[in-house]
């Protein structure tokens, strides 16, 4: 039922799990689990495997490109260059 609403939270999970999201974003992603999206809690696992293996992977963290744009995405809206 939920599923056709929750195409945009996929690309949420890695950074949620990072802890890289921010809080309303994550508040967002909780309360959709919260309603047992089978979606997303199929993708949160995958998501959780993913960012395990990343981190076996490489000793020094090092993001997903993907995960890393995104993070340099949010940085910079949170801190504009002027102020
Ligand atoms: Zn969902």
């Amino acid at each position: 039922m939920c599923n056709m609403g929750c195409q945009h939270l996929e690309e949420l999970y890695e950074l949620w799990l990072l802890g890289a999201l921010s809080e309303r974003g994550s508040l967002d992603l909780r309360e959709h689990m919260a309603r047992g999206c089978p979606h997303c809690l199929a993708g949160i696992r995958e998501a959780t495997e993913t960012v395990y293996l990343l981190g076996l992977a490489s000793k020094p963290a090092r993001p997903h490109p993907r995960v890393k744009s995104e993070l340099l995405r949010q940085i910079s809206r949170k801190a504009p260059p002027h102020r």
